[in-house]
């Protein structure tokens, strides 16, 4: 009945496969930045911390944490009320030693 499949079951098959795990790298225009931090509190992985430094305008704005893991889900993108932070999607080997 399933001659026609083609899909291999074979589980050595499928690890042999590179697997790619899905990274964001986050843009940032400070001078943009309001400091409402609606992007430090809507990022679920917590990528986000907010910059004891202050833009021209007298606002601290958001920088990214070195050890953070973002995803690219761009909530922070979209809940930002200036446009002032996005993140681009980039693909890594999950070989990546981090
Ligand atoms: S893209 Fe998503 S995970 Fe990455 S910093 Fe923005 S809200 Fe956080
Ligand atoms: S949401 Fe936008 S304006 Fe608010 S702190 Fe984040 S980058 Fe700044």
């Amino acid at each position: 009945m399933n001659e026609g499949s083609e899909e291999s079951t074979d589980p050595g098959e499928q690890a042999a496969k590179p697997r790619k795990r899905t990274q964001g790298v986050v843009s940032i225009d400070t001078e943009r930045c309001k400091g409402c931090c609606y992007c430090v509190e809507f990022c679920p992985m917590h990528v986000l911390i907010m910059s004891s430094k202050f833009n021209a305008k007298g606002h601290h704005y958001p920088e990214v944490d070195p050890d953070g893991k973002c995803t690219a889900c761009d909530l922070c993108g979209m809940f930002c009320p200036d446009f002032a932070i996005h993140a681009q999607r980039v693909s890594k080997p999950d070989s990546t030693k981090e």
